[in-house]
């Protein structure tokens, strides 16, 4: 009997997944027959080509039709290890097959059956030998061998041929497969219906098809995600922010203990004249570590409030949050702004407090996290949200606080520099300015990448440095449970307790991912008011905390890091008068490894450097674990031609310029695909 499914099913509609399968399949992201088809292979195999034993060349992989010649025999050969061994032969030689600790294959074979095999054959002097070969009878039902094989990711429990088979079922029995690409535009491109992309990328007849179908999904990804961001801007086009009439700054920077540099005033500038526009500002701040960036977010705060509105900043930790607190109440307190707070580490009672100053319009200025903007927030006269550090702050929850209701400004603030195919995606509905000037007098971090060789000179150094009054920074990698590692990684915690020992007479501190908010900003007030010498931490110290006394930053497992990220570290010292210094420590071997590092230590250009981690990583690390707050693209990688998007962008706003709410027929594809995409990262932000 025919089965019929919809795209939204669970797998356990299909034949043969039951509640471990779908364990399984969860793992790798799949939870419904539609996550299934968007599960698509990173690589095809090409076992098209049968050939004679005798004419695969040594050392290469290739698809043999051979008899079994007799029993597969099972050997124990040193303490565990067991071997099957097969006989398999065609009519132009044999071959040796052995497979390695799976004792369960000596059964699934017959002598004197045709098999297909899929491996490498090796030479060894005349005979021919096959290692732990992928086969299958020669005649199965959905035979893959013999053909252009998918591979996928996979997890423990679902091995390809699973895989294949439960895409196979769903595309058979969906009578449906939705099709978010609106037909004209299908057409008008030259691209193949939905249905025929996925069959192809699953099961192709050649690598033609294969180019075909990515080409298709590929735009379709970029489509649907450009027709979002449009809708997005013609939304907020259409809602008018707050006008400010007041912007004389003058005050405020007769208040600076400094002269603002040019790109600060650029910046700072262009925002005001978008505050006083009558629409919403949405404008992105760019600017490599300590650029200055929090003084263009003070100075539009000052603003808000001269305006008498209010004016909301959002940083990415606690920690963050209570420095910024510090820094932009010491600067605009003086000038009449009232400066609250709001975050997770204060006492109910604080909280009520300050949640009903909020609402009274008794704060100007509040600083939190994110917390600030969901839930039982109320403002006021919310003006201006000021995301700090925002590679979190996407679009989805630029959606969601413009569905709360409100259309306040928005200033964005990232350190992150990107390439720029990535911004087009990102930031397509933002405006940009960018900081492309240090404050004067900044020295270059002198960079080292050492190894373990080099630690009895680090400490040396270390008691030098802290004997001169400087703090230093310890970074160690976060360890996720259960990994397994030939190599032992410092984590924080062990680290610290190895260096209190190296160091009895200093006073070492530690922060960690897991410690309570309230111990975390503890230990890190102690560093910051210089109680402790040396701060060992993982990664919570990599965006925007300053502490001018510190002179040395050590990374621990460098080749962990992303370089991007490394860059971000080493911005947390040589930000005070004291010349410093960033340490690299891994004895990792590999050259990309150790060129990675190197480049390090030559530039300190935000933008070279991140194009240079693209280039020897691949966009999937770019970010680590998606913190562009892009939805996740499953098959249009970040660097995707620059040519295709902006085809697809085209192609979105023509749709979107006849059908702005899109409720033709042929758009409801699309419309339903952009409206799942936002459920999905609302969830995400609340
Ligand atoms: P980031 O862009 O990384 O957020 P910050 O705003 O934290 O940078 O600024 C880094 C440091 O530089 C701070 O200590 C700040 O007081 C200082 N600073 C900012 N602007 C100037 C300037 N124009 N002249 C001198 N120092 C500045
Ligand atoms: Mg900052």
């Amino acid at each position: 009997m025919r089965q019929c499914f919809t795209l939204r099913a669970p797998v356990t509609v299909l034949q043969g997944v039951g509640e471990k399968k779908a364990q399984a399949f969860a793992r790798l992201g799949i939870e419904t027959l539609g996550d299934l088809l968007c599960h698509f292979p990173r690589d095809y195999e090409d076992r098209s080509h049968v050939l004679p034993i005798a004419a695969v060349p040594a050392g290469e992989a290739a698809c043999i039709r051979a008899m079994a010649a007799g029993e597969a025999r099972l050997t124990r050969v040193r303490r565990g290890m067991e071997l099957v061994r097969l006989r398999a032969v065609d009519d132009t030689g044999a071959v040796e097959i052995t497979f390695f600790n799976q004792s369960y294959r000596k059964d699934q074979f017959r002598t004197g059956e045709t098999y297909l095999f899929y491996g490498r054959i090796e030479h060894n002097g005349a005979r021919r030998t096959m290692t732990n070969p992928e086969f299958e009878p020669a005649d199965a039902a959905g035979q893959v061998t013999g053909r252009l094989v998918p591979v996928y990711p996979l997890t423990a429990g679902l091995s390809g041929r699973m895989l294949s088979a439960a895409v196979r079922q769903t595309l058979d029995g969906c009578a449906e497969v939705p099709d978010a690409l609106p037909e004209p535009v299908r057409a008008a491109c030259g691209l193949c219906p939905a249905r025929e992309a996925f069959e192809q990328i699953h099961f192709p007849t050649d690598l033609a098809a294969v180019s075909r179908a990515r080409e298709r999904l590929i735009f379709e990804e970029l489509f649907v995600l450009a027709a979002a961001l449009e809708q997005l801007r013609g939304q907020r086009a259409a809602q008018p922010g707050v006008r400010y009439t007041q912007t004389d700054l003058s005050a405020f920077f007769a208040a600076l203990p400094f002269a603002p540099t040019g790109a600060q005033r650029r910046a700072i500038a262009q925002a005001a004249d978008d505050l006083c526009s009558g629409r919403a500002m949405n404008r992105l701040v760019q600017g490599d570590v300590g650029s200055g960036k929090t003084l263009v977010a003070a100075a539009l705060a000052y603003l808000t409030q001269q305006n008498g509105l209010q004016a909301a900043f959002m940083a990415p930790t606690e920690i963050l949050a209570a420095q910024h607190f510090e820094t932009l109440s010491a600067l605009l307190a003086p000038l009449g702004v009232r400066v609250g707070r709001l975050t997770g580490s204060m006492t109910a009672a604080e909280k009520r407090r300050a949640r009903q100053a909020l609402a009274a319009g008794e704060t100007d200025l509040v600083v939190g996290t994110h917390a600030l903007i969901s839930g039982d927030v109320t403002f006021a006269r919310l003006a201006l949200v000021i995301a700090d550090e925002q590679h979190r702050f996407g679009v989805g929850q630029r959606a969601a606080l413009a569905a709360k209701g409100r259309q306040p400004h928005v200033l964005i603030m990232s350190a992150t520099p990107i390439p720029r195919t990535l911004a087009l995606m990102i930031y397509a509905d933002l405006d940009v300015s960018i900081i492309d000037e240090l404050p004067p007098g900044r020295q270059k971090v002198d960079t080292f990448a050492v190894d373990s060789s080099y630690r009895p000179r680090l400490e040396a150094f270390i008691r030098k440095l802290v004997g001169e009054g400087r703090q230093v920074f310890v970074v160690c990698p976060a360890i996720e449970e259960n990994e397994t590692l030939a190599t032992p990684l410092r984590s924080a915690v062990e680290h610290a307790r190895a260096l209190s020992e190296t160091f009895p007479e200093l006073r070492v501190g530690c922060v960690h991912g897991k410690m309570k908010p309230k111990e975390k900003d503890a230990a890190m007030a102690a560093f910051v008011s210089g109680e402790t010498d040396i701060l060992v931490s993982t990664t919570v110290v990599e965006v925007g905390v300053d502490v001018p006394n510190a002179a040395l930053m050590i990374v621990e497992n460098a080749e962990r890091f992303g370089l991007s990220q490394l860059h971000q570290l080493r911005g947390r010292v040589g930000r005070g008068s004291h010349k410093s210094y960033c340490v690299l420590c891994s004895d990792a071997k590999g050259e990309t490894a150790r060129a990675r590092l190197r480049a390090l230590c030559k530039t300190s250009d935000g933008f070279r450097i991140s194009e240079e981690d693209l280039r020897l990583r691949g966009p999937g690390d770019f970010f680590g674990a998606r913190q562009h707050g892009l939805p996740a693209m499953h098959i249009a990688g970040l660097c995707t031609d620059t040519r295709v998007l902006q085809q697809a962008q085209q192609a979105a706003r023509a749709v979107l310029a006849r059908d702005a709410a899109l409720q033709a027929p042929e758009n409801a594809g699309l419309r339903r695909r952009i409206e799942a995409l936002f459920a999905a990262r609302a969830q995400t932000f609340s």
